[in-house]
């Protein structure tokens, strides 16, 4: 801890700013400042606690909402100016009750070069960063649960349920498969690998292990 905190470059007030990200997701859900004892506070409890400027006190997060963050993994960049804390969160982690506090987006047609990113993004070397879009929407209906989405729903059920449809949609793959023409196969690949992404957001296991554990076996063959 004492190594930690002299690691740390508090500014003039005596703060740091802290970027929050969501483990499993990795996406940013929000900034905050800790001062020293919030940096001691989440380092012991093992959750989430800043400093609030605008009410000059320490802030447990989730205190009052409940929506706690969890802390996975606590880092400080090269020149230990900010920290970056992985967190499981529960629920949303705006006060807004948006999963992540970034949700204004600038418009790609108002950024130097936005069009041009808009091109790679639709292009087909792109394709794959759909299933990581896809994660963080159901990492947001996860934290939202807004009312008649059907991911807010198999969230409701539970993980039986979600065990249940993976199976259904495994069956209904196998079925599809037999057919000479791919339409019903990609229809039905859909719906299993939506519903096994979910399971993984259950479970709280990143896509991204699942992909590192397929990039491991590959490289172990070569
Ligand atoms: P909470 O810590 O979630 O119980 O929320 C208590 C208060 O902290 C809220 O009313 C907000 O003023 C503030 N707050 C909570 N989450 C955030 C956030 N992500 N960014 C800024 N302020 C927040
Ligand atoms: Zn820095
Ligand atoms: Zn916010
Ligand atoms: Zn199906």
């Amino acid at each position: 801890m004492e190594a930690l905190l002299r690691a740390v470059k508090w500014d003039a007030q005596g703060l740091v700013p802290a970027v929050v990200q969501d483990a499993s997701s990795k996406e940013v859900l929000m900034m905050a400042y800790m001062n020293e004892e919030s940096l001691k506070l989440t380092v012991e409890s093992g959750e989430t606690w800043y400093w609030s400027r605008s009410r000059s006190e320490l802030w447990h997060k989730g205190a009052t909402s409940g929506h706690i963050q969890k802390v996975r993994s606590l880092r400080y960049d090269c020149d230990g100016d900010t920290l970056l804390v992985l967190v499981d969160q529960t629920g949303p982690a705006c006060h807004t009750g948006q999963y992540s506090c970034f949700h204004n987006e600038v418009k790609a047609g108002a950024l130097a070069g936005g069009e041009a990113a808009a091109v790679t993004v639709a292009g087909q070397a792109d394709r794959f960063a759909m299933l990581s879009k896809l994660e963080s929407v159901i990492a947001q209906r996860d934290a939202e649960r807004p009312e008649g989405a059907y991911t807010t729903y198999l969230f409701e059920k539970g993980v039986d349920k979600i065990l249940k449809k993976v199976g259904e949609e495994t069956a209904e793959v196998i079925i599809a498969a037999k057919n000479k023409d791919n339409d019903e196969l990609r229809c039905e690949a859909s719906d299993l690998i939506f519903h096994l992404m979910v399971l993984l957001r259950e479970r709280k296991l990143p896509l991204d292990d699942v992909l590192g554990e397929l990039d491991k076996r590959h490289n172990t063959k070569k």
